[in-house]
């Protein structure tokens, strides 16, 4: 998301309340997973970790095309539609090897408040069926 050049978070310690937010985080990708298995797109698991805050605005950051996530805690916190953005956003970078794109509701760089999740979705499913578009023999 905001500013997520590689970059080191620091895991948060395990225990229950990062177990809360960590499934918090993945609801949104099994979500994700749905979405993408119905237009015939097979997610690979995706890793989630939940990190302490960053000092920059990091919301989240992604390996390009590993299918690990780190996620703030902040941003697990934070209201669901927002936490399902920056979570979809970040598969679309370690998953689908998306670059930011301000055009693209999914793949902005930035995040408001306001964010529209059902927007992103739908950027994240079109993102999928080019994917396995790309992936057809030709
Ligand atoms: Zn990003």
């Amino acid at each position: 998301m905001r500013r997520d050049r590689t970059k080191l978070l620091r895991n948060r310690e395990s225990g229950d309340e990062t177990y809360m937010l960590r499934r918090a985080a993945m609801a949104w990708v099994y979500r994700a997973k749905r979405a993408a298995d119905a237009v015939g797109f097979a997610l690979p698991r995706v890793t989630v970790r939940v990190t302490e805050n960053a000092t920059d605005g990091t919301l989240g950051v992604a390996r390009m095309s590993k299918s690990i996530i780190w996620i703030t805690e902040e941003t697990a916190r934070g209201v669901s539609n927002r936490l399902g953005h920056v979570v979809l956003h970040e598969i679309g970078h370690a998953v689908l090897g998306l670059s930011h794109n301000p055009a693209c509701p999914l793949m902005r760089a930035e995040v408001g408040t306001d964010v529209d999740v059902e927007a992103s979705l739908s950027a994240f499913i079109a993102a999928c069926k080019k994917k396995i578009e790309e992936n057809a023999c030709n």
